[in-house]
């Protein structure tokens, strides 16, 4: 069984203990996880602050240049990648492999910024200029949905822009991320990326550490919250994409057949384990039978089941606690409304769950009004577009939400009204590098991807010129 080792200060190092990595489809070993100790944390930091003052002082084109030499290796080694992935992550071969193209995609794209001074102002008193430094040493924090994707679109823009950096991945998911180690060894100057591993225990020493300058996390509202609280002892610089509860509204002017797959395709994405996924999905009275129907008979004929076999579409739910969560919210469907398909949890081992759909639901039941991170779509009637408005807008989330219609304008004017960071039209869950992800409410706090999101792996600063200003001749 490969070893796997984290990359502290340019040396591939055993942790102080390690914890067993497990194959979500069948409940397998899948390898042994390093786990850092506090000491070795310390370490990584010390490190990563000592390779700054040089890192920083390199150009753009030079950062980014090993950003992608990072990815090169990544390319000549995607098979193996993306079989990792699906071991440690559970989602089908295919679908491992798009993640680790996206991962060298969203590097790539970020390898490829600058961040030029700004000239804010000039006259004949006064020259305005802003600039952007790195922070200093930033700490990623993953979690266990896009294990590479997530690691990749935090390390590239966090390097490019000049900082130092430490990257965690989730206990569940390390495998790729310390593979990735491997590699990044032998391309960055000793200190610059740092990847440690642990065993749930290490964030409050992270998110609370002197030597840290920014935390860039993923993960859930609770553990941001935490995350906050522990960081403002050294007031860090924070970004925080949290969960989210996607409300898609479909209008009475869609075709129901037309409209059924892309909405499928959003809600089950990774067997519903993404935060953008749609999970909430509203449905005007005219077309709710129909399009229920449509839905229903696509999420009976998917193939859910262990990801490395042929033929297989959606993978198991990743871990344990969460597959218990998935399940007490598919008994809460139950209880509430009528299930048309999945529903029946097989017997282990491994954490399948059908992809389950539920209709003849309505707000106020548990699986409507929370985040499932899992295969599981409510599907609410509504008679009246404000009132579904209100109640897509009523959630403690804001993340993402999508308006379904075949009139322009129509879906515009709704757009407009829902108090989330991204609203999709006739679609949902479509992202790239090179566009903003901002979330509302407390789905998050600052942006990630986009110009916006490169810059807040940076400070601003601003040079002010007096022009006026002679000095008296001698
Ligand atoms: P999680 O919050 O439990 O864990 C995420 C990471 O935080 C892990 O690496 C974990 O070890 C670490 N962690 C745990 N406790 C910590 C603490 N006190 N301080 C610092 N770090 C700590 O989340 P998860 O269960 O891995 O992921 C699922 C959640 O993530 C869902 O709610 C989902 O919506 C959200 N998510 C959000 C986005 C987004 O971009 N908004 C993307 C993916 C997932």
């Amino acid at each position: 069984m490969k070893e796997y080792k984290m990359l502290i200060n340019g040396q591939l190092v055993a942790g102080a203990t390690s914890i067993e990595v497990i194959n979500p489809a069948n409940e397998q070993l899948v390898a042994h996880c390093p786990v850092a100790s506090e000491a070795q944390l310390d370490e990584a930091v010390a490190a990563a602050n000592a390779a700054f003052p040089a890192w920083a002082a390199h150009s753009y084109a030079e950062r980014g240049a090993l950003i992608k030499q990072l990815c090169g290796a990544i390319a000549d080694n995607a098979e193996e990648f993306a079989q990792l992935l699906t071991q440690e992550q559970g989602k089908p071969l295919a679908a491992a492999r798009d993640e680790v193209m996206f991962a060298q995609y969203f590097a790539n794209y970020f390898a490829e910024q600058t961040i030029e001074p700004e000239l804010l102002s000039e006259d004949d008193n006064q020259r305005l200029e802003v600039l952007r430094r790195p922070l200093g040493v930033v700490a990623g924090i993953c979690p266990w949905n896009f294990p590479l994707l997530i690691t990749l679109y935090k390390l590239a823009p966090a390097l490019v822009a000049g900082n130092t950096l430490i990257i965690k991945p989730a206990p569940t998911t390390p495998l790729t991320s310390l593979r990735l180690a491997e590699f990044a060894a032998e391309i960055f100057p000793a200190g610059v990326v740092n990847i440690i591993s642990d065993d749930n225990s290490l964030g409050q020493a992270i998110t609370s550490h002197p030597g840290i300058a920014k935390i860039s996390f993923t993960g859930s509202t609770p553990t941001g919250k935490k995350i906050m609280a522990s960081a403002a002892g050294t007031l860090k610089r924070l970004t925080l994409e949290l969960g989210g509860n996607d409300a898609a509204i479909v209008l009475d002017d869609v075709d129901p057949k037309a409209a059924a797959e892309g909405i499928f395709g959003a809600s089950f994405i990774n067997s519903g384990q993404v935060c953008i996924a749609l999970k909430r999905l509203y449905v005007h009275d005219s077309i709710y039978d129909q399009l229920c129907a449509e839905i229903g008979a696509l999420a009976n004929a998917a193939v859910v089941g262990d990801g490395s076999r042929e033929g297989v579409q959606f993978g198991p739910v990743q871990n344990r606690m969460q597959y218990q969560k998935v399940c007490d919210y598919i008994a809460d469907a139950k209880a509430n409304g009528n299930i048309i398909a999945g529903g029946e949890i097989p017997a282990g081992p491994g954490f399948i769950v059908p992809l389950t759909v539920v209709r003849d639901i309505t707000d106020g039941a548990r699986v409507v009004d929370e985040e499932p991170f899992g295969p599981v779509l409510p599907i609410v009637r509504y008679s009246d577009l404000d009132d579904a408005i209100a109640r897509a807008n009523a959630s403690e989330f804001g993340l993402g939400g999508s308006v379904w219609s075949s009139n322009p304008e129509r879906a515009h004017a709704v757009a407009e009204q829902l108090d989330t960071g991204t609203v999709w039209i006739n679609q949902h869950c479509a992202f790239g590098p090179n566009i903003p992800f901002p979330p509302a409410k407390q789905s998050g706090l600052g942006v990630e991807w986009g110009r916006e999101g490169l810059l807040e792996f940076t400070a601003m600063k601003v040079i002010n010129i007096n022009k006026a200003y002679s000095n008296p001749v001698h």
